[in-house]
């Protein structure tokens, strides 16, 4: 039998998701269980939205859960290199043969042309998909418009009828019309493969043995299943796992729910609670134990065990089993320097102590004055944000306007933020004092504290964006109607 070889494939382009964490760790427990490998590789063939933070941030953020990887692009392998922007030439490689053995085509169609035939395909109730007209092409025509350095894609072919079959191996037979699939573009004009094609090539060259990978890219395995026909090439074995959701059944979203593995951190959860309660998501210890190590989890791993029914992500839980890690696990001497850890880090407090210093008398007006750096979500109501001339409609707006504006700057740096809000202040036809007022309580819990600016700096995003939302609740929340109209309003400001 092939030896077991499983990946993570995260694509850097956002804060690192608690989704991520948790195939992760199915991966990591079904490789090592029956003492094969599991593989980080870093999906960035998406240039523009991918960022090198990212992809420090997923590192770091996999590493401090525990959940250590044997092949990545940090620590090496016999199968690297570990990040796509470094494979270029293996995808061109690969591409190239397909092309010469005619199994894709060069698509040299317009952007408006494309966007022209999905808005038909619309009006007209069809399936949105490329219609197959570069397929039309002479080698003649081609070559001519090579010659002419005209830019074109890859698409891939596919077959006009019928179903593609394959086992999942949690779901059985998946059947899907073929009439569903699109001529995927599997190389963009710019030369770098899309995710589809380099996701393939790599799988079968790092000799991953079992895709385990989340629901949503179930319809995306018919193309896949082509291009390993294509080459010739077995293809692994799919296991497409449950997607976390929110208490109501949807799909995780931060809207609802923190998702960034950065906000458990910040909020002084312990990594072995956090990567313990993904365990349970979807799947349970044959003994029916609750808490249990990762190590635990590995012995007993059987993917089998898991249930397709939606798992819930529900942060009541996870406190709950926090706080049995805390109280069961943890000495007093190990509470006393974790706290200590996470509290008074080094770097944070020295940016919190220029701040205090100039506002207290004594020690002991810290706490009342800067424990909202420790804290998690400040304690307020309504009450709390009540202002003189901002209603609580107008609040929600500043509140939801900062968190987008926090959200899109990809630098967390004060002078960058200092001069998003005070643009947002302008744009908004208010007093920057007007503006900042119900930021302060969100963040803070008051009206009044240490520079909301600096503040929001040293908390970080994954905190701010807690609090922000929290403070908009409190305010009575925004419907989806109400969300929609304000991003409107919002991207008509930029
Ligand atoms: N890069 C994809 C992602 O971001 C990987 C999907 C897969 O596992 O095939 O999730």
């Amino acid at each position: 039998m092939n030896r077991v070889r499983t990946r993570i494939a995260p694509s850097p382009t956002g804060d690192p998701h608690v989704g991520t964490a948790y195939i992760a760790l199915f991966n990591r427990c079904f490789a090592h269980r029956q003492k094969g490998d599991f593989i980080l590789r870093i999906e960035d063939t998406d240039r523009e939205r991918s960022n090198v933070q990212s992809e420090k941030d997923i590192l770091s953020s996999l590493a401090w859960m525990g959940l250590q990887w044997d092949e990545g692009p940090d620590c090496g392998g016999d199968f690297g290199p570990y990040r796509q922007s470094e494979r270029s030439e293996i995808y061109k490689q690969h591409i190239d043969q397909l092309l010469d053995q005619d199994k894709v085509f060069r698509c040299f169609c317009s952007g408006e042309r494309l966007d022209k035939l999905r808005q038909q395909q619309m009006q007209t109730k069809q399936q949105p998909g490329y219609d197959g007209h570069c397929l039309q092409l002479s080698e003649g025509q081609i070559a001519a418009r090579l010659a002419a350095n005209e830019e074109y894609v890859v698409r891939m072919k596919k077959p006009e009828s019928g179903d593609c079959v394959f086992e999942d191996f949690l779901r059985g037979e998946v059947r899907i019309s073929w009439d569903q699939v699109d001529m995927q573009v599997l190389v963009k004009s710019d030369g770098l493969p899309t995710y589809h094609f380099a996701n393939v090539v790599d799988d079968h060259l790092m000799q991953i043995s079992d895709v385990i990978r989340g629901e949503e890219w179930i319809n995306s395995t018919p193309k896949h299943l082509l291009i390993y026909q294509y080459f010739g090439w077995q293809p692994p074995v799919f296991c497409h796992m449950p997607l976390l959701r929110n208490l109501d059944k949807s799909k995780l979203s931060k809207r609802k729910n923190p998702t960034s593995i950065g906000y458990y951190r910040a909020m002084g959860y312990l990594p072995q609670a956090l990567s313990n309660y993904l365990g349970l998501m979807g799947w349970s210890m044959p003994s029916g134990e609750e808490k249990f190590t990762l190590e635990e989890m590995t012995e007993h791993f059987d993917i089998s065990r898991v249930s397709l029914g939606g798992p819930i992500f529900d942060i009541e839980k996870l406190n709950w089993l926090n706080g049995k890690y805390i109280r069961e696990d943890l000495t007093d001497d190990q509470f006393a320097a974790q706290y200590t850890q996470w509290a008074f880090d080094h770097q944070k407090v020295k940016q919190i102590v220029p701040l205090l210093k100039q506002r207290v008398e004594k020690f002991s007006d810290v706490v009342e004055l800067g424990g909202f750096f420790l804290n998690g979500i400040p304690d307020t109501d309504s009450a709390t944000f009540a202002h003189k001339s901002l209603d609580a409609l107008l609040q929600v707006k500043i509140l939801q306007f900062t968190l987008w504006k926090l959200e899109q700057s990809n630098e967390w740096k004060r002078d960058i933020i200092e001069s998003e809000l005070q643009s947002l202040a302008r744009a908004l036809d208010l007093k920057i004092r007007d503006f900042l007022f119900p930021l302060f309580v969100a963040i803070s819990g008051k009206a009044v504290s240490t520079s909301v600016i600096e503040s929001i700096t040293i908390l970080g995003v994954d905190i701010c964006r807690a609090r922000l939302r929290q403070a908009m609740e409190t305010l009575g929340g925004i419907s989806k109607k109400q969300a929609k109209a304000l991003e409107k309003e919002f991207n008509a400001l930029a």
